[in-house]
C-alpha cells in the first residue's frame, strides 16, 4: 500500500518544481512532433503558426504552472461550447435544453449533419449543431444584450475583459455554409425558433473569442472549481449546472474520438480546432494543451499525447486512485516515459478528413442504408 492511501482527502500545495520540471519534460518530448496539419476549412485559421505550443495548469486554489507559449492568442473556437451551454442552461433550465439538445454522444464528426436530419434535434451541445442550438437560447432584448451576457461568462471564468478575433469571425461567417445549413435545418424542425442569421452571428463570435493556455485552464479551472474563478474569486457559473457540462465534456468533449479518450485519459474535456484541448480534474485543477496540428478529428495531436502521457503517469484519469484522493498533481513528475503506442484509429476510412469534405459522401452512404 502506498503511503498515500487511505489518508482524507485534503489540499496539498503541490511542489512547483516537480510540477514544472514534468511539463518542461512534456514540452520537449512532443515539440518534435510533426503531425497533424493546421485547420484551414475556416481560412484564417491556416495562419496559425504549427510549432506554436503550451501547457498551462491553473489550479482550484489559483497557482499556475505552464511552459511553452503560454501566451500565444488563438481563437477559443469549440473550446467555448462548454461555457454556453452552461449560460443556456442557467437561462432556460435543464428540462427546456434537453427537449432541443440532447446529451448523448454522436459518434460523428463534430460537423456532421446527418444525423441531425434523422433525429430532428442535435446529439449534444459539444457539436456544431447543438452548441448552434445552445447560443439561439442565449437570453437577451438584443442582439448585443445576448453577445454581452455570454462575453461576460467568458470574462468571468477567465478572468479578463474577452476580445473578439474580427478576421476570424469574418472568415468563418463568410465560409460556414455548414453551420448555416444545420441552422437552417434546425429553424425547419423548430429547434430554433429565431433568424437564423443572428443565430450564426452570435454562434461565429463565440468561436472567434481570443484565449491564450493560461485563460483557457483558468476556464477549465472554473469548472474544476464548481464554477468560481479561483484566481478572481468571482462566480462564473452556477454550481448546479456544473455537473451537467463536465458529464457532457465528458461523453461528448472529443466528438468521435470521446469514447477512445475516456479510456485513455479519463477526464472531462473540450477540443477545438484552433488546436486547443481543455480537460478538467474536479476539485483540483484545470489544463490547457495549446498546438495547432490537428488531427481528421479535428483534436490536437501534441495536445493528445500530452495528455495521455500525463493521465498514464499520474492518475488523473477520473477513475484513478491518484484522482480520487486529491494527488494528482503530486505524482505528476512520473511523466518519465512516453505512453506506449496504442492501435491506430485515428485513420480516416477514405477521405474522412476536416480537411476534405469528400467525407459527407460517405456519411451520406451510412444515412440510406
Ligand atoms: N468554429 C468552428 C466551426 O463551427 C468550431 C469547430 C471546432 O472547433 N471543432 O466549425
Amino acid at each position: 500500500m502506498h503511503e498515500d492511501e487511505g489518508k482524507q482527502q485534503t489540499y496539498q500545495t503541490p511542489d512547483r518544481t516537480r510540477v514544472m520540471s514534468a511539463l518542461q519534460a512534456l514540452h520537449a518530448r512532443y515539440s518534435s512532433c510533426a503531425a497533424g496539419r493546421l485547420a484551414d476549412y475556416i481560412p484564417e485559421l491556416a495562419k496559425a503558426d504549427p510549432a506554436s505550443f503550451a501547457i498551462s495548469i491553473v489550479t482550484v486554489r489559483g497557482e499556475v504552472f505552464e511552459v511553452g507559449d503560454h501566451e500565444c492568442p488563438f481563437t477559443i473556437q469549440s473550446l467555448s461550447k462548454p461555457f454556453t451551454h452552461a449560460l443556456a442552461l442557467s437561462d432556460r433550465g435543464r428540462e427546456h435544453v434537453m427537449q432541443r439538445v440532447g446529451v448523448e454522444p454522436s459518434g460523428d464528426s463534430f460537423d456532421s449533419i446527418i444525423r441531425l436530419d434523422a433525429n430532428n434535434r442535435p446529439h449534444n451541445p459539444m457539436v456544431n449543431a447543438g452548441a448552434i442550438a445552445v447560443t439561439s437560447m442565449i437570453r437577451g432584448g438584443t442582439q448585443s444584450e445576448r453577445l454581452g451576457r455570454m462575453l461576460e461568462v467568458f470574462g468571468g471564468t477567465m478572468g479578463r475583459q474577452p476580445e473578439i478575433d474580427q478576421a476570424v469571425f469574418e472568415s468563418e461567417r463568410a465560409t460556414g455554409h455548414r453551420n448555416r445549413a444545420m441552422a437552417h435545418l434546425m429553424l425547419n424542425f423548430g429547434i430554433l425558433d429565431r433568424d437564423v442569421e443572428n443565430i450564426l452571428d452570435l454562434y461565429f463570435k463565440q468561436c472567434s473569442v481570443l484565449v491564450t493556455s493560461r485563460d483557457m485552464a483558468t476556464m477549465a479551472a472554473t469548472l474544476a472549481n464548481a464554477g468560481v474563478n479561483p484566481q478572481t474569486g468571482e462566480r462564473a457559473v452556477k454550481r448546479e449546472y456544473i455537473r451537467d457540462v463536465l458529464t457532457v465534456m465528458h461523453t461528448c468533449g472529443m466528438y468521435n474520438y470521446a469514447g477512445e479518450w475516456a479510456y485513455t485519459v479519463g477526464l472531462p474535456a473540450k477540443s477545438g480546432v484552433s488546436g486547443g484541448i481543455i480537460a478538467v480534474v474536479p476539485g483540483q485543477f484545470g489544463i490547457c494543451v495549446y498546438s495547432p496540428p490537428v488531427d481528421e478529428r479535428g483534436n490536437s495531436v501534441r495536445g493528445i499525447r500530452v495528455f495521455e502521457d500525463l493521465s498514464r503517469n499520474s492518475g488523473m484519469h477520473v477513475f484513478e486512485t491518484w484522482h480520487q484522493t486529491g494527488q494528482v498533481l503530486n505524482h505528476i513528475d512520473r511523466v518519465t516515459e512516453p505512453s506506449p503506442a496504442l492501435p491506430d484509429t485515428t485513420q480516416p476510412v477514405g477521405n474522412a478528413t476536416v480537411h476534405k469534405r469528400e467525407l459527407d459522401l460517405d456519411d451520406g452512404a451510412e444515412y440510406r442504408r
